[in-house]
């Protein structure tokens, strides 16, 4: 049962952001750990990527599985306003679709790290992941998800 009625809950979920948590700020340190620099938030790049290094003309998002409706343990449908959330989260899949899209024509290369891969029970040591990021910025792969 919900302590909060239906609207205190979406308005209180509106206000979530998944950005600088706290797993997302250790694999920053990681990657810069290795070597890499890089800017955050780039909002001068379309869809505004968590994590940009410009060296490597690499864009990479940190996605909250439920913003983004990624299909894995930490996704639920709502059982509650379902449909306003299912539509939602279909704007923001577009949203991001759209992003990758338009920045690929603009050259980068993307990388969507979903936060199922920095928590809960399928997440990954951030090392490990870390140097699969740095992997795939060395290497020539185009479109990449972890996981
Ligand atoms: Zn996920």
């Amino acid at each position: 049962m919900d302590v909060l009625t239906p609207d205190q809950r979406r308005r209180c979920m509106t206000r979530i952001k998944a950005r600088n948590t706290k797993p997302e700020v250790v694999l920053r340190k990681q990657l810069f750990a290795l070597g890499f620099r890089y800017r955050l938030h780039d909002r001068a790049l379309p869809g505004t990527p968590d994590i940009v290094f410009p060296k490597f003309h690499a864009a990479v998002f940190v996605h909250g599985c439920f913003w983004h409706g990624h299909e894995c343990a930490l996704f639920t449908v709502p059982a509650t306003n379902t449909e306003f959330w299912m539509a939602k989260i279909g704007v923001n899949r577009a949203r991001d679709a759209g992003a990758v899209r338009a920045l690929r024509d603009l050259g980068w290369r993307v990388l969507t790290v979903w936060e199922c891969t920095l928590r809960g029970r399928e997440k990954l040591p951030l090392n490990i992941l870390a140097l699969r990021i740095a992997r795939w910025l060395r290497g020539r792969r185009g479109l990449a998800s972890v996981p």
